[in-house]
């Protein structure tokens, strides 16, 4: 705290990622990443945009990778915007569509990054509990006026909303923004993208760090109708012009229009998924029933925050929450096959 700090930041309440710990032999299962390389081709598209015309400030529109979101869509590049990171694209989304002193709604276990915004961009927020089994009663997110956020999947239950539900909130908020955080929705059933058409108070945010491989490169993007992109760009363009560098803005257009190999990873964490949930249910573990890159999980005999320190003692990462309900479970990203049998052996071990 110095003299020089303003109310907004003492006041800030900044977001704490997972640990980035950095040793030999670690078993990382903390922070969602994946475990598989970017696409080659991604890799080949930036080593190629790595040289002298990074003099040059990059494309401020960002046609070229819009156009390829937009491709893989079926949308075109005004229903498409893009920022440094997923994170990045919420922060622009709060300001452009969340009036200050007004309410939000977000369910009561959700991404943390939103109370965050909500204190930061000065909104107040009316936190829908969710059901006891964790998921979302859509009735609660009606009537929303000051609009509604939430992720699909939500992080940290791994739950999935079925898009009947999501419609319903949509047609029961026509005059409100509803935006849907689909970090996780490539391991899950289906996205709402192909609502957009319909509705005119969608809001779509996706992220190329989960799916794509791609955490470090800080790439996430929104989709919608053109007059609510026209709305972040705006706010972009007040901001900063040039969020997303050449060499991102390279990469990311690679790794989208790499659709093989993008199915083929998903695929492998979602097989690696299947088999980790039937060797925790037989240790006699309460695992919820996953959509994500990550597992949501309880044991009647363990305490969930002894039981992350015990596996971080053995070298396993994993997340807790001290917060209640949820300071029994652990949230453990799915890795590889290798890194699931040692993390299941472990268990096993101890069991
Ligand atoms: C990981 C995550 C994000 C942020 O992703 P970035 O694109 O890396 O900023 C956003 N929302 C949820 C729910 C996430 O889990």
């Amino acid at each position: 705290m110095s003299k020089f700090w303003t109310k907004a930041v003492r006041e800030a309440n900044p977001y704490i990622p997972g640990e980035q710990i950095n040793q030999p032999n670690l078993l990382k299962l903390n922070t969602n990443e994946n475990p598989y390389p970017p696409s080659p081709k991604t890799i080949e598209a930036i080593k190629e945009a790595t040289g002298e015309k990074l003099r040059l400030y990059p494309s401020p529109t960002m046609d070229s990778l819009r156009d390829a979101i937009g491709d893989n869509f079926n949308l075109k590049r005004e229903n498409v915007f893009v920022g440094n990171g997923s994170d990045e694209v919420l922060a622009f989304s709060f300001m452009a569509f969340f009036e200050r002193g007004s309410t939000i709604k977000y369910p009561s276990i959700t991404y943390s990054f939103y109370p965050v915004y909500a204190n930061i961009f000065e909104v107040l927020v009316d936190e829908v509990p969710l059901e006891n089994d964790f998921s979302i009663n859509p009735e609660n997110f009606f009537d929303a006026p000051g609009g509604v956020i939430f992720p699909n999947p939500n992080a940290p239950t791994s739950l999935y909303l079925e898009l009947e539900a999501i419609e319903l909130i949509l047609k029961n908020n026509p005059d409100n923004i509803v935006i849907v955080d689909e970090a996780y929705v490539d391991f899950a059933k289906s996205s709402a993208a192909s609502l957009i058409d319909q509705y005119d108070n969608l809001l779509i945010i996706q992220t190329l760090s989960k799916s794509r491989a791609l955490a470090g490169l800080r790439v996430g993007f929104a989709l919608g109708q053109a007059d609510l992109i026209e709305a972040l760009i705006r706010m972009k363009d007040s901001f900063n012009s040039y969020p997303v560098d050449r060499l991102a803005l390279a990469g990311a257009e690679a790794a989208i229009r790499d659709v093989s190999y993008f199915k083929e990873v998903t695929e492998k964490i979602i097989n690696t998924r299947e088999w980790t949930v039937k060797e925790m249910t037989k240790l006699g573990f309460d695992v919820l029933p996953t959509q994500a890159n990550f597992i949501f999980t309880k044991h009647a005999k363990y305490n969930g925050e002894k039981l992350y320190e015990q596996l971080k003692k053995a070298n396993i990462l994993v997340r807790h929450f001290k917060t209640k309900p949820i300071d029994e479970y652990l949230r453990i990203t799915i890795g590889t096959d290798d890194e699931m049998k040692r993390f299941i052996d472990y268990l096993k071990e101890i069991n």
